[in-house]
């Protein structure tokens, strides 16, 4: 479902040109559970960024379901992150103005899905996230773990295929992480894809397949089939 050919990513500062990702070669297949990891400034937020669509490529072919997707303009770029692709971030990304529910109902907007039935689905992606008894709380009334549930909540509304993590539990104690993985694992259990940049060793252990990033390429691949636990 997800297959990079020859990925390759520069930055151009004042003259210097860093190639952040340089020449991926990746296949990710349906249901697939993904660990990235690597060091800080190998590369895993620019590759996410590229899966994701929230970036594209300097050079390369990136087929999403199927689809080219390596050149589109932005606009075709966020119709496919909108119907595809769930982003969960280290620091939640929530609007803080909006109740917890008007966050999770967010992504409905640009679907063309009528009010009531926007509240009915987030609610519903809240209850899965296990906060639905903190539908109108705003986001700074919660806790760490809790603002990233209602992240996972808001990422998982629309039912994309691919979940996509960066970091998630960077900003999380341990307790808490446990419980966001635990939230992975069962989302995955449901049939998504998932791919989560992760420091911890835990975490990657829960995966099926870890992926080590070094400058800018993808230095190792090990699968463990049946690894998650
Ligand atoms: P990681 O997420 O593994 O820490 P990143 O993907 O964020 O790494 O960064 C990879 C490399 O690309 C780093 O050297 C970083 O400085 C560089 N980089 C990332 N984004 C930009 C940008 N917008 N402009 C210039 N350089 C960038
Ligand atoms: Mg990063």
């Amino acid at each position: 479902m997800i297959s990079l050919r020859g990925i390759e990513k520069r930055y151009e500062m004042g003259g210097e040109i860093v190639k952040a990702l340089d020449s991926v070669d990746l296949d990710i297949g349906q249901n697939e559970y993904v660990a990235l990891t690597g060091a800080s400034g190998s590369g895993k937020t620019t590759l996410m960024n590229i899966i994701g669509c929230l970036d594209t490529p300097t050079a390369g072919n990136y087929q999403l379901n199927g689809r080219d997707v390596s050149s589109l303009d932005e606009s075709s770029l966020a119709s496919v992150r909108n119907q595809d692709i769930g982003f969960v971030f280290q620091s939640f990304h929530l609007l803080p103005r909006l109740t917890v529910v008007q966050n999770v109902m967010q992504p409905l907007v640009y679907r063309g899905i009528r009010v009531a039935q926007r509240k009915e689905m987030a609610i519903e992606a809240l209850v899965r996230v296990g906060l639905g008894n903190r539908l109108n709380h705003l986001p700074n009334q919660l806790s760490g773990g809790q603002r990233q549930r209602v992240a996972i909540a808001r990422a998982m509304v629309g039912s994309p295929a691919i979940l996509l993590a960066d970091e998630p539990t960077g900003n999380l104690d341990l307790r808490t992480t446990a419980e966001i993985m635990e939230l992975f694992h069962s989302l995955h259990a449901s049939g998504n894809t998932l791919v989560v940049v992760t420091h911890e060793p835990d975490i990657a252990a829960h995966c099926h397949r870890t992926l080590r990033v070094s400058e800018g390429k993808i230095a190792e691949d090990i699968s463990r089939p049946g690894g998650s636990k």
